[in-house]
Formats: structure tokens, sequence, C-alpha cells
């Protein structure tokens, strides 16, 4: 007899947390048609609006033209091209590490690395709000793990000290850069020194930070002026700011070298198409040549917050074009998000066990391509939300 999944889909309506997708007519851009209507869309997390920009399209054609569609294998087998060698060497000039790998995904990237550095035993040290992908990654590589309180290097500092050192035995910190439900910054510095201080591999996944963050986009470590040295192990996603799809690990030489021989989500799956690879080559270029996408964006970002606070609305500690609005209940988020939709804003409720019980939330998310009045628009709508149940 199999399991009766009925009822547990059921359970999941009931409590406002069932999960499902609407279909998307064109593409990326705030201005869509989903399931059949036109929605100005505040979710998407391609932040720069390249993921349709005509200079990347014309890239992933040129690709397709000189590589044809599919890798057709992996990496180590004959689907490495030129142009995934070419993209490697310019990320890793981009965020001035020895060297960068590509993954086909963000969570395949991050799966690899604790698989490939970290044995049954070892001691893996990560936040509590850090991302599905790097949760499983520690059930993947065996280690024992510890998750400290959010952004708390206080409370990593009491349970590295609690923690003997082991001959033979890793330890290893990983955390978002950006934390991509609340949209704050991890306290790098802090965990840099303790990384420092105790032995510690430190490993950031900047998913939400490349592109956007620093002067010349490279990230939150840019932003925040941290090296190789203090950081050895950055991670980065393609199909965000960059606008495209797959992600990199950067960092030391012996590093990438490790992950080439023995990350199994590198070795065993197919390469990114290498049109895939020249239209984010194309990208690159763009974060770095037209500061002003980034310009536009910060911006974008104090209008909202300013305008939430004049409305009262809870926001997060955040910077960055993550700006959560918390709402409390599952069912009130529904509503909310409901509602906007009715008014032709696509912003999505994020509930438990997403977030903690109690914090469920609005999850804006602005881009380059937002213009202010599209903001006034959202603002506005929210406005007539407010103090409604
Ligand atoms: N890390 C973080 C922080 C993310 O937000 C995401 C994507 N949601 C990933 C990793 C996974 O990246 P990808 O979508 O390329 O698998």
């Amino acid at each position: 007899m199999t399991r009766d999944l009925k009822a547990p889909l059921q359970a999941l309506r009931n409590e406002h947390r069932y999960r499902s997708r609407r279909i998307l007519e064109g593409p990326q851009q705030p201005e869509q048609v989903i399931d059949g209507r036109p929605v100005l869309a505040f979710c998407s997390n391609d932040y720069l609006g390249l993921a349709n920009h005509p200079r990347v399209i014309q890239a992933f054609r040129q690709g397709v033209e000189a590589y044809g569609v599919g890798a057709g294998a992996a990496h180590l087998v004959n689907g490495h091209t030129r142009a995934h060698h070419a993209l490697e060497d310019e990320l890793a000039a981009f965020t001035g590490r020895d060297r960068a790998l590509l993954f086909s995904t963000g969570y395949m990237a991050n799966l690899g690395v604790a698989q490939a550095l970290l044995r049954r035993g070892d001691r893996l040290f990560e936040d509590r709000l850090n991302h599905a992908s790097l949760i499983d990654a520690a059930m993947i590589s065996g280690a024992r793990l510890s998750r400290y309180h959010h952004a708390d290097a206080g409370d990593l500092a009491r349970r590295l000290g609690k923690t003997a050192r082991e001959e033979d035995r890793e330890t290893f910190i990983s955390t978002d850069a950006v934390f991509s439900m609340d949209g704050n910054l991890a306290p790098l510095e802090a965990l840099a020194s303790l990384a420092d201080t105790h032995g510690c591999w430190l490993m950031a996944d900047d998913a939400h930070g490349i592109g956007v963050l620093g002067e010349r986009g490279a990230g939150t470590l840019e932003h925040l002026g941290l090296s190789q040295d203090q950081v050895p192990i950055l991670m980065g996603t393609l199909g965000k700011a960059l606008g495209t799809s797959g992600a990199f690990v950067a960092g030391p030489e012996d590093l990438i070298e490790t992950l080439i021989q023995s990350a199994r989500t590198y070795i065993y799956t197919t390469a990114m198409p290498a049109a895939v690879a020249e239209a984010t080559r194309a990208s690159l270029r763009i974060v770095q040549q037209e500061p002003e996408r980034r310009g536009h964006l910060r911006d974008l970002v104090v209008q909202f917050r300013e305008g939430s606070g004049q409305l009262g609305l809870e926001l997060m500690e955040s910077t960055t074009p993550i700006q959560p609005i918390v709402v409390g209940a599952s069912e009130r988020a529904v509503q909310w998000s409901d509602s906007l939709l009715q008014q032709g804003f696509l912003v999505p409720a994020i509930r438990p066990p997403t977030v903690p019980q109690g914090r469920a939330r609005l999850r804006v998310t602005l881009s380059a391509t937002h213009s202010r009045a599209q903001v006034d628009g959202l603002l506005q709508a929210l406005g007539g939300l407010v103090g409604k149940p």
C-alpha cells in the first residue's frame, strides 16, 4: 500500500500553505501577462533587467549559432567549450579571485562544495536562515551541523568555543551573503575573523549580491571590502542579476581543482549550454559598463522604504532590492497578496515554513527596470491595505 497523498495536500490548503504556480506568457520584465492577465511584477530576481536585454539575447543567439543548443556532455567529458572557459576566467577576474568554476545551478554548486570538502564527522556551522540548498548541502556532506542564531557572530563564537578542535577534522562556516527572505547582509567581517581565529573554511553564498552590490557589482564581498583570503569560498548565481542561468564557485586554485576532481554535482551532470555562457559574458560586461543600473535600483530601494515607512508598514533591516513587508499571519499575507493581484500588482506571500511562524510576509523585490512611478503605484495600493485585517 502506498501512502495517501490527498490528505496532506488538503492540510496544506487548509493552512494557507499550498504552493501554486502561475503561468507567465512572456519574458522577465515588470509588465507581465500572468494567467492571461496583465500585471506589474515585484517578484523577479532579474535585479538589473538583463534577462531580456537585447545585447544578452544577441550573444545567446550567436552562442547557439557557434555551439548549438545543448552542451551534450559533462565538463570533464567533452562539454567544456571555449565559451565556458572564457566565462570562468572573466568571473575570476570580476570577483578578484584565482579561479572560478561553473555549475549548472546554484543549488548544485552549494551541494558540490560541501560534499567535496567535508566528510562525515566534520563540523559545519550555518546561519539559521541560510538558503535551503546550503541546508541540504549539510545533509549530503554528512558533517555535524550546528545552526547559529541569525546573523549572530556572537552565537557562532560561543558554539565554536565549545567545539574542541579535533585532529584531521575540518570546521566549515557557511552563510548567505544576502539573506533571500529578509534581504539583510550577513556579518561577514566578523565571520571572517572567527574563521581566521578558529582555522575554519568560510563560504559566502552571494546569489542575491552578485551584480547588485559593490561599486563594480562584484557583490557583497566587494561592498564590504573583503578579500579572497578572508572569505575563501564564494558562490554566485547567474540566474538572478546576471539574467541567465547557472552558477559559479570562485576562490583559490587548490579549491577549484578539488571541486573539479571530486564535486559530484560538477562531475556527473551535463554542462550548461555554451550559449548560456556566451549570454552571461555579455551580461557581465553590462554589469561593469552600466553602473547606473545599480544606482537607479538603490534609489528605488530608498523610495520604497521611505514610502512604506510613511504608511506604517513593518519592513526589515534591508538595504538590498529584497524588501519584505512583515504582515504576521499566513492568512493575512495571502489576503494582501490576492488583493494586490486584483489591483494588478504581483507580490508573493511568503509563509512558514520558509519564514518563522507569525512572520509571514509580502516579499517585494525591486529591479532596475522598475520606474519611480511604478513603485509609487505599488505604495498607493499598499496604502489601501493598511489597517485592513
Ligand atoms: N542560494 C540562494 C541564497 C538562493 O536564493 C538561490 C536561489 N533561490 C540559490 C542559492 C540557488 O540558485 P539556483 O537558482 O541557481 O539553483
